[in-house]
């Protein structure tokens, strides 16, 4: 094939760390005249949901020795941190070194994906079209297959040509508000206006939750708050583990979840029995999740997603030692009741909510007034989702939702999947937690940075394909 002087480029929508990742990535395996387009609509490029926080309490819920941005360079991280003194940081601002590990700030995660996004962006990489990686701050809002790629258009009018694009735009938003006295927990600069001491519900009882108490507090927020999730299980805390191997799981272990339950019931006792506890099995299962999840029938899924997903969250998705302290201490002072129960019914007046809760126990409902509600239950659904660009992709039947209504459907390739099973969706690629329903284990850094890695290498080889032909 005969280079042009410059290829039509691929987008990259949404600067999270997947985006940021995808970016990067697809950098190292495209040809010097293929430029990204990376895309994000937020104030900021690099940092996303999860790392843009500036509050020294929200914690990476990973160890600092698991978040290296590259899957070929573990270390990647921590030798930042280790600099940290050189950029002003100094080692211990934000750093909590536990015997379970390291724990850092988020902000300082987000500010070493700052630095490798700057990095790429000045200079380093140029094409003979001009720098490789364009950063387009604006909201894409529409894809239209338009000569075997898209034409982008974005919030702000802008229009580009790309050969393909990588939707890369974090976790599909939560239903709409259910009261007027909602607050979106990742908004926290809105609790400042909160009365000080009147009652708070943070519906959920996750990660989110503890980011939430954290912000509560922060803001200046004395008050009682109530949390309530279905099971009132709160996230455990990282512990000192040694590790355990991998556990040689057989197709037939994962027929059923029963099946599977006990398997793994036995792996946590043979561990416990030889002085591991069974964060070390959780951990060794990490490898295995994606084929487990694969390999479960669906109705198994279905059950899963009933019953032990609240139980697997829990376990799996720990917090640092530092955030489980302060939620400890938070519960045994009295400021935080964690409760299990559903939430029946929401009236709005005018200065609070009325909340109708059945709570676990309770003989008959109970009517509490509390005057901010905050959703930390996770998030939504492609059908209930506002975002321009979904619904056009949508309309247009480019996506569909993914298995069991999470996320996106997308094939092993991590390409998107459209209406019509089976049916492609031309060069679109799905990448980090819009792939839940398929993947599962797509949320976190250790996954998405091989993910992103394995994506740009598919993009390369079919963005060349289509070149050639
Ligand atoms: C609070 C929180 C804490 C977490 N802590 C950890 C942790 O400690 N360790 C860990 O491994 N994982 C953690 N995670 C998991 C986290 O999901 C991943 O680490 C990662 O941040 C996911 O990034 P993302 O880019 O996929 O999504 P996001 O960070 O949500 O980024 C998506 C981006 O896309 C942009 N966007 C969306 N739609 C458009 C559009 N149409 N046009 C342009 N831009 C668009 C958004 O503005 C956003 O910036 C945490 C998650 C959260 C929410």
């Amino acid at each position: 094939m005969t280079r042009q002087a410059s290829l039509p480029p691929i987008a990259v929508i949404g600067a999270g760390f997947s985006g940021t990742m995808a970016a990067l990535q697809l950098l190292s395996v495209l040809p010097p005249e293929r430029p990204v387009l990376l895309c994000e609509r937020g104030g900021s490029f690099a940092r996303g949901l999860a790392y843009g926080t500036g509050n020294p309490a929200h914690l990476l819920n990973v160890r600092a020795a698991n978040m290296s941005a590259f899957p070929d360079q573990p270390g990647h991280f921590e030798d930042w941190l280790a600099r940290g003194e050189l950029s002003g940081k100094g080692p211990d601002a934000g750093v909590a070194a536990t015997p379970a590990g390291t724990f850092v700030a988020r902000g300082h995660y987000g500010s070493y994906l700052t630095e490798l996004l700057t990095g790429a962006v000045t200079g380093l990489v140029t094409g003979p079209g001009g720098p490789r990686l364009r950063l387009v701050p604006d909201g894409v809002v529409d894809l239209e297959p338009r000569a075997g790629g898209f034409l982008l258009r974005t919030e702000g009018g802008q229009a580009h040509g790309v050969a393909g694009a990588v939707l890369a735009m974090g976790n599909l938003a939560a239903a709409a508000p259910r009261s007027r006295h909602s607050l979106d927990p990742w908004s926290p600069e809105q609790f400042g206006r909160l009365h000080p001491h009147a009652p708070v519900l943070v519906v959920g009882t996750g990660l989110t939750m503890l980011d939430a108490v954290a912000s509560l507090r922060a803001h200046g927020f004395a008050g009682a708050i109530l949390a309530l999730s279905r099971r009132g299980l709160l996230p455990n805390a990282h512990a000192p583990t040694p590790t355990w191997p991998i556990p040689d799981l057989k197709p037939a272990d994962f027929a059923s979840l029963t099946r599977l339950l006990a398997r793994i019931r036995a792996e946590v006792a043979r561990a416990e029995a030889a002085g591991v506890p069974w964060h070390g099995v959780i951990d060794a299962l990490r490898p295995l999740t994606d084929t487990i999840w694969r390999g479960l029938p669906p109705t198994e899924r279905a059950r899963f997603l009933r019953h032990l997903r609240p139980f697997w969250d829990v376990h799996r998705h720990r917090t640092a030692p530092p955030a489980a302290a302060t939620i400890a201490r938070e519960i045994e002072r009295g400021a935080l009741t964690v409760r299990a129960g559903r939430l029946l019914a929401v009236e709005d007046e005018a200065a609070q909510a009325v909340v109708t809760l059945r709570l676990r126990g309770a003989r008959a409902p109970e009517r509490l007034g509390v005057q901010a509600m905050i959703d930390a239950t996770g998030f939504g659904h492609l059908a209930q989702n506002r975002d321009p660009l979904l619904r056009r992709l949508s309309e247009r039947g480019l996506v569909r939702p993914g298995p069991f209504g999470l996320g996106l459907d997308a094939g092993a390739d991590y390409r998107a999947l459209g209406r019509t099973a089976g049916e492609g969706a031309g060069p679109l690629w799905v990448l980090g937690p819009l792939l839940r329903g398929v993947l599962w284990e797509c949320t976190a850094v250790p996954d998405i940075r091989n993910e992103a890695a394995d994506l740009a290498g598919l993009v390369a080889t079919s963005l060349d394909r289509a070149a050639a032909a």
